[in-house]
């Protein structure tokens, strides 16, 4: 922060930044897994294009970003991490409303690893909720520019709760599923795949599905995904930098299929992990 290196306790912003006040902030998260980052050139492409379309500007070169970045990591020492660079407007010197006025501000942070699913829910498939909520649309907000707009998932995350439910997903205008907070979402329907295309985070690990398929010679599409075929799909799964593929078995009241981890699910969460020790998918930490 501020060109400092600190322990996260320490690690504090002013109340007055215009990213705490009014969430005007960019931020991207990449995952360190075994000492090395997992397609962080894709992450740091999506942060620096987000500032850009944000009108955000920082002292620090792209190369000097991942630099930061490796020195969190290393100084951590987390061989497993959750790593944030974060993008806020800042504050202005003189308390100006003028948001051209404002000094952007760059933090970047290294974590232990975190996943949206835990261990048994890994095992067993998530079960989750649809909630009525609508995600924030596009017209106001570009969603492919990762961003702090959290209400409307934090609100889904509730009522998924109330519900008995472990997670949530959020529709978009046209009742169409979108995603969930943190997440994108795919369906399996007699063999081929699915996500949603409006009203999402184009998510790094969504696009390393598609990857994965084409190497795995799997059919995977982006179109809308309405509720009905959500519900009848053979498999469901989500993704997320916080745990990559995990498995999702109930949705609403119902069991996903026969209500077990699919097959075409265990195949590509395998094939995601191997290709986190392939050097032309990750790159090593170096740790003092
Ligand atoms: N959708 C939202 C709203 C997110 O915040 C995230 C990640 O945090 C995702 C989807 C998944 O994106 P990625 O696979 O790049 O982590």
């Amino acid at each position: 922060m501020d060109g400092q290196y600190l322990p996260m306790s320490e690690a504090k912003i002013s109340v007055l930044d215009w990213g705490f006040l009014h969430s005007d902030a960019t931020y991207d998260t990449v995952h360190v897994w075994d000492g090395r980052f997992f397609r962080l050139d894709m992450h740091l492409d999506r942060f620096l294009r987000g500032m850009e379309r944000l009108r955000m500007k920082l002292p620090y070169s792209r190369v000097e970003i991942q630099a930061i970045l490796t020195n969190c990591v290393a100084l951590s020492g987390h061989k497993c991490a959750y790593v944030d660079m974060i993008c806020t407007r800042g504050a202005s010197p003189t308390f100006s409303r003028d948001p051209r006025q404002a000094e952007n501000r760059f933090i970047a942070f290294a974590v232990p690893f975190g996943s949206v699913a835990n261990k048994e829910q890994l095992e067993r498939g998530l079960h989750i909720n649809i909630s009525d909520t609508v995600r924030i649309p596009p017209k106001s907000i570009d969603p492919s520019i990762k961003n702090c707009h959290w209400l409307d998932l934090v609100k889904g995350l509730f009522d998924a709760y109330d519900y008995g439910a472990e997670t949530a997903l959020v529709v978009d205008a046209n009742d169409n599923i979108a995603e969930g907070p943190g997440f994108n979402v795919f369906t399996v329907k007699d063999g081929r795949l699915r996500t949603p295309v409006y009203s999402v985070l184009p998510g790094i690990t969504r696009q390393t599905v598609f990857d994965l398929c084409s190497e795995l010679g799997l059919s995977a599409a982006a179109g809308d995904v309405g509720r009905g075929e959500l519900k009848a799909a053979d498999e469901v799964f989500i993704t997320s930098t916080a745990g990559g593929i995990m498995p999702v078995t109930k949705i609403d009241d119902a069991a996903v299929g026969d209500g077990k981890v699919g097959a075409v699910t265990c195949k590509l969460m395998d094939l995601y992990w191997k290709k986190h020790a392939d050097p032309a998918w990750s790159i090593p930490v170096s740790y003092p």
